[in-house]
């Protein structure tokens, strides 16, 4: 099982959108795929069509050691997919595991049970770089940072990548930095296109290939409680996605490494 981080403290730039779709699009291709909702605010949950009353187990309880992600985990309706949704009880997460021991390593131990359930693990990490975001990064092998073309893209990545550092020297060297995934490209805009260049500049080979455009049926999709790759799978932004997927298989550790 490999396990994938989706994160940038920065709020709005396309985790969680990356998270569904990307988890839809490797599904799709035959994976066995886990979301670990990791946002307070359930983006991911609601955007996979979870209702609040289905949410009967929780990132929460996995986090505090009530529940384990087999018994937390609900099928979605994505043949293949699974989630492990997010209450508002995790709002409280980042003081209350202040108090656990292990409390950067809570997910990453809940994933010994699980190894051999799904092929592939995504987690959507909430926009701050605290213990909730600090539990994925420990417990992935690899991170996807989705980064928006506007002029601040690059703002805050050095701190980002700060953080990085500092994980793989305490606790997980094998982190590695996947790619760096440009979102809400918007090729009339030449501010945008700008700043892809001046991203890929700096980043070089970390940023892939595949660029999100911005789309509007990636952005109803989620009202609708579907992943826009069912929404309406040939539009310009499910298509990015699917292109980002292969993308991402061809980079992705082997399993013998990831083991
Ligand atoms: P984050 O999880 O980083 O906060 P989201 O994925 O929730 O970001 O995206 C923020 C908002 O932008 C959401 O309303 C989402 O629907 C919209 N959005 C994300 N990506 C795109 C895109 N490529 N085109 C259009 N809208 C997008
Ligand atoms: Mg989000």
């Amino acid at each position: 099982m490999i396990r994938v981080a989706i994160a940038n403290q920065k709020g709005g730039v396309g985790k969680t959108t990356t998270a569904i779709n990307l988890a839809t699009a490797l599904a799709a291709t035959g994976w066995r795929v886990l979301l670990v909702d990791l946002d307070p605010q359930g983006n991911a949950s609601t955007g996979l069509g979870i209702a609040q009353a289905d949410r009967t187990a929780s990132t929460y309880d996995v986090l505090i050691g009530e529940a384990t992600l087999t018994d937390a985990a609900i099928a979605t309706r994505v043949p293949r997919l699974d989630i492990v949704p997010a209450t508002v009880d995790l709002s409280g997460a980042e003081i209350e595991l202040v108090d656990y021991e292990q409390r950067t390593h809570r997910l990453e131990r809940a994933f010994a049970e699980a190894e051999h359930r799904w092929d592939i693990v995504l987690i959507d990490c909430p926009p701050s770089l605290g213990l909730l975001t600090i539990n994925a990064m420990v417990a992935a092998r690899a991170l996807l940072v989705p980064l928006q073309c506007e002029f601040f893209a690059l703002e805050g990545l050095s701190q980002l990548l700060q953080t990085v550092e500092r994980i793989r020297e305490r606790f997980n060297p094998d982190l590695s930095i996947l790619g760096v995934a440009l979102t809400m490209f918007d090729r009339r805009n030449r501010l945008t296109d700008q700043v892809a260049d001046d991203v890929r500049a700096c980043l070089g080979s970390a940023v892939f290939k595949t660029v999100i455009p911005r789309n509007v049926r990636l952005s109803e999709a989620p009202s609708h409680g579907m992943p826009a790759l069912i929404y309406d799978i040939r539009c310009a932004g499910s298509e990015a996605y699917m292109a980002l997927a292969r993308e991402l298989i061809g980079r992705l550790p082997k399993p013998a490494e990831a083991a």
